[in-house]
């Protein structure tokens, strides 16, 4: 499983480069497009507060650390360090202690927007001041802020130095698309297909075998970097089939509208078939037990939780009877996360054209989108003891 030959090597080094969600704040920005998943990560908030109920309290003179691993360049991610803050604090004036310093990192690969993140942070309190000075100043933050660009199926930071990780809707991401799946010679190569769903076996368990090859490097990284007494809380897309050709909402975004606009524009001559059969999304929706055979398998953590949440839909419509706004929404939630990639593959100019198609697709099934398309979340909550 792990990457052999400098090929191998190569092609993660080239995705590493090159995906991030959409930057700005233009339509079709991750920022103007995760409103979804700001509904998700609420619902799940009493999740994470039970997570950070278990993490020990060093002394208030010692800073205490969180780190947001895929904090991409939304005001998510900013939303919830806060919630760790606010909750970090309450449990040190409950112990009758003064709050110590925060540190939190924001981190993500190095082609994330982390300018546009860094205008959406509130000023710094003024840490002259009290605690209670800072906390009363509204719209401000009571932790410094840093950026730390790098994957965090590797190491990110000094051992020892984190007291919790935070990541949500993040892990689904592989390093890479496997290198069998986009091989012509190889048995695992996705012939005619832009996603796992609705692949064939073969080419599911080269996915598999990425996903968890990656989930165990990124628990080996956190598990040397996480103080003792520090805890995780984990969100990523999921599934609840035990097939893994059938991705679920995952499936639904990538393996139909969008997979049939790839196909248009083989069939229109825009692109010639080897051009859509090269490019691949390297996201994999686990089950439950994909996803614990490797936490097991690590044997770092110890699972406070490890459960499948029913999240919702990904689309965000005002108007659900209007299918030319679903089909918008469809398409600019698709292009926020995958856009990046698919301009690298087939440039801006036909990159417009594949999401006209998935709009125009979309529209036309809007009913059906906004009955079907329900994303699932794996949700873990582990502890370093
Ligand atoms: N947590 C945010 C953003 C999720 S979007 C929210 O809740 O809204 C997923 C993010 O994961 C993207 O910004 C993407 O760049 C990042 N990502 C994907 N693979 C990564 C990797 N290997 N290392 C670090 N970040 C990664």
């Amino acid at each position: 499983m792990a990457p052999k030959g400098d090929n191998v090597v190569v092609s993660n080094i080239k995705l590493e480069g090159v995906l991030s969600m959409k930057g700005g704040k233009g339509e079709a920005s991750y920022a103007n497009n995760s409103q979804a998943q700001a509904l998700h990560a609420r619902s799940m908030l009493h999740l994470l507060e039970e997570t950070l109920d278990g993490v020990q309290l060093d002394s208030p003179e010692v800073p205490f650390v969180v780190v947001d691993l895929g904090c991409s360049c939304g005001s998510n991610t900013i939303y919830i360090i806060d919630v760790i803050i606010k909750h970090m604090i309450k449990r040190y004036e409950a112990m009758g202690y003064d709050p110590p310093e925060f540190s939190a990192f924001f981190s993500d690969l190095p082609s994330n927007d982390f300018n546009t993140l860094f205008q959406l942070l509130p000023p710094l309190a003024n840490y002259g001041g009290s605690m209670e000075e800072c906390l009363a100043a509204n719209g401000h933050r009571s932790y410094f802020a840093a950026g730390v660009p790098g994957s965090f199926y590797r190491r990110l930071f000094p051992a020892r130095s984190i007291d919790v990780f935070h990541s949500a809707f993040s892990l689904h991401w592989l390093s890479q698309v496997p290198e069998i799946v986009l091989d012509k010679r190889s048995t695992a190569y996705n012939k005619g297909r832009v996603f796992i769903h609705g692949a064939s076996d073969i080419t599911a368990i080269a996915y598999k075998k990425q996903f968890q090859a990656d989930l165990a490097g990124f628990l080996k990284s956190r598990s040397q970097e996480m103080k003792r007494g520090g805890s995780m809380f984990l969100v990523c897309l999921g599934r609840t089939s035990v097939d893994p050709i059938d991705q679920g909402g995952a499936g639904l975004l990538f393996g139909t509208h969008f997979q049939d606009a790839w196909d248009d524009l083989v069939q229109e001559g825009l692109i010639n078939s080897e051009k859509r059969d090269n490019f691949n999304i390297p996201v994999y929706a686990p089950s439950l037990q994909d996803f614990k055979e490797v936490v097991e398998a690590d044997g770092s953590f110890s699972i406070n939780k490890l459960e499948v949440f029913r999240g919702g839909s990904p689309l965000v419509v005002n108007q659900p009877d209007d299918a030319a706004e679903v089909g918008r929404a469809l398409a600019n939630s698709c292009r926020s996360v995958s856009g990046v990639l698919v301009d690298a593959h087939i440039g801006d100019r036909l990159s417009e054209e594949l999401f006209s198609r998935v709009q125009r697709r979309a529209t036309s099934h809007a009913k059906e989108l906004l009955e079907q398309l329900q994303f699932f979340h794996i949700v873990a909550s582990l502890s370093f003891a």
